[in-house]
C-alpha cells in the first residue's frame, strides 16, 4: 500500500517522496484513510511504527494555510518528544508554503513563545503544563482547532497529565477531529477516548 494511493495534497506527497518513504507502515496504512475522511482514530502505536508521519500527514491535510488561526494541536508527554514531533512535521510541511509551526514546552523562556504566538502558527506542538500556562494567560487561542492529537497518551496519563489534558480540551471546539496514539491500551486510555472522541476507529497493529 503506497502513499500515492491516498487522497493526499500533491505538496504532501512530494514531501513524502523527498524524504524517501514509499510504502506505508501498517499504522499509516490503517489510520490514514479514516483520518483523511475526518474520522476520529485511536491507534495503538509504538515508537518506530511511523506514528508521527501518520498523524502528521493527517493534521497537515486539514490545515488551511490562508487562515491565521491555530488549527492543529499536538500534545506530547515530554519536551524531547515535542521537539522530535515538531521536526518530523516540519519535514512533511517543507513543500507547503506559509505554514507556521510553534513548539510550546516548559524549560524554555516564555518571552520568545509570546512573540511567536503573535504571528499565529497554524500548528502548535507542546507539553500539557506549558500549554495550560498560555491558556490561563489567554496568550493561546484554541477556538479554531480542527485537529487535536494526543501522542503517547499512556505516558501522559502515567505522568499525571489527565487534569491538564481535560483543561486544554475544554478550550477546543467540539467539532474537532481527535487522534489518540498510545503504545498500550489500558482501561484508562479507553476511558479518555470515551470522553475525548466521537465514534473513533480503532487501529491495532
Ligand atoms: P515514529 O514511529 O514516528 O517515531 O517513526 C519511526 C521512524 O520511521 C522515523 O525515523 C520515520 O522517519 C520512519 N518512517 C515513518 N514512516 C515511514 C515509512 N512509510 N517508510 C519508511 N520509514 C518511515
Amino acid at each position: 500500500f503506497e502513499f500515492a494511493q491516498l487522497a493526499l495534497a500533491s505538496a504532501l506527497l512530494k514531501a513524502v517522496q523527498a524524504i524517501g518513504y514509499t510504502k506505508m507502515t501498517p499504522v499509516q496504512a490503517q489510520s490514514l484513510p479514516p483520518m483523511l475522511e475526518g474520522r476520529d482514530v485511536i491507534a495503538q502505536a509504538r515508537t518506530g511504527s511511523g506514528k508521527t508521519a501518520a498523524f502528521g500527514l493527517g493534521l497537515l491535510s486539514r490545515i488551511e494555510v490562508g487562515l491565521n488561526q491555530v488549527q492543529a494541536l499536538v500534545l506530547c508527554p515530554t519536551r524531547e518528544l515535542a521537539d522530535q514531533v515538531a521536526n518530523a512535521i516540519r519535514r512533511l510541511a517543507s513543500t507547503t508554503p506559509n505554514l507556521k509551526l510553534l513548539t510550546l514546552t516548559g524549560g524554555r523562556s516564555v518571552g520568545p513563545q509570546l512573540a511567536s504566538l503573535a504571528h499565529v502558527p497554524q500548528i502548535v506542538v507542546g507539553t500539557p503544563g506549558r500549554l495550560q500556562d498560555h491558556l490561563r494567560k489567554s496568550t493561546l487561542d484554541l477556538g479554531a482547532i480542527r485537529v487535536l492529537v494526543l501522542d503517547e497518551a499512556d505516558r501522559m496519563l502515567d505522568m499525571g497529565f489527565e487534569p491538564a489534558i481535560r483543561g486544554i480540551v475544554s478550550h477546543t471546539p467540539g467539532s474537532r477531529q481527535t487522534l489518540l496514539f498510545s503504545a498500550t491500551f489500558p482501561p484508562e486510555i479507553r476511558a479518555v477516548s470515551g470522553w475525548l472522541q466521537r465514534d473513533p476507529l480503532t487501529v491495532t497493529v
